[in-house]
Order: structure tokens, then sequence, then C-alpha cells
């Protein structure tokens, strides 16, 4: 069965698509840590990150890092911190989330956001890429 995430790329499930190309797909996460939290997907469903082989994991880092530049560009933060996870969600993803502070990147405090809110700020990183 595919995973939620190629169902998202198919677009069989909605997303708040920030970017994508032949390879990777970037969309806002759902529960977000943080506004412009976003993930990042190799559309090759793979389970776990240091399965991929060499040249997505370089290329889902290299696309990654475009995302987190035009994160920085829009949403007011001290940096994009990055973080691979995977335990909820079994294929290959990065999850850019611009940091103030520690609590940020520790999955436990989540910000609430209306569907305008997350359409304007997908909107806007893509417009900064
Ligand atoms: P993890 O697998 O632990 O790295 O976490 C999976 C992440 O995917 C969580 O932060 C979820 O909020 C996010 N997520 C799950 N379903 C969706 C969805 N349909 N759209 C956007 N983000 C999602």
């Amino acid at each position: 069965m595919s995973s939620i995430f190629t169902k998202i790329i198919k677009g069989e499930i909605p997303s708040y698509k920030v970017a994508e190309n032949d390879e990777f797909y970037a969309f806002l996460d759902i529960n977000p840590n943080a506004k412009g939290h976003t993930l990042v997907v190799p559309k090759q469903e793979v389970n776990k990150l240091f399965d991929l082989d060499e040249e997505t994991y370089s290329g889902l880092m290299s696309f990654s890092r475009k995302i987190a530049i035009a994160i920085e560009k829009v949403i007011p933060c001290n940096r994009v911190g990055m973080a691979v996870i995977g335990l909820e969600v079994p294929h290959v993803h990065v999850h850019l989330i611009p940091l103030k502070e520690m609590e940020d990147i520790q999955f436990t405090k989540k910000v609430k956001l209306e569907p305008e809110e997350f359409k304007a700020i997908a909107k806007a990183i893509s417009e900064n890429l």
C-alpha cells in the first residue's frame, strides 16, 4: 500500500505544496512545530533516510537546502533547523523547522494554523525559492 506521502505526491490527498521537481516534493507539515514547518520528501518511496541511494540522499539534502533558504527569507526566526525522524510515516522526509528556541525542534510544542495561513505561508515560501 502507498504511504500517505506517496498519496500526497500523486495528489490523491491534499497538501499545502511548497515546491516540486522530478524527484522531490516539499509541503507544509499539517501539525507544525512552528509556522513554516515544511517536509521534504523523495518521490521514491523508501522507509529510512540512510537506505536511500547516495544520489537521492544528496539530492534530498540539496533540494532541502533551497527550501530552507526560502523559509528563512519568509519566516522570522534565528535559523532553520533540520530533523529526520520517520517514526510516524515510514516514507523518508526531512523536517525543516524555523527555530526561535530549542523547544521548536522538540515536537512537543505545536502551533494551530487556519487553512488560509497555511496557504499564505506555502505561497510565500514558494515565491522566494
Ligand atoms: P515523523 O514520521 O515522526 O517524522 O512525523 C511525520 C510528520 O508528518 C508529522 O510531523 C506529521 O504532522 C506530518 N504529517 C502526517 N500526515 C500529514 C499530512 N497529511 N500532511 C502534512 N503533514 C503530515
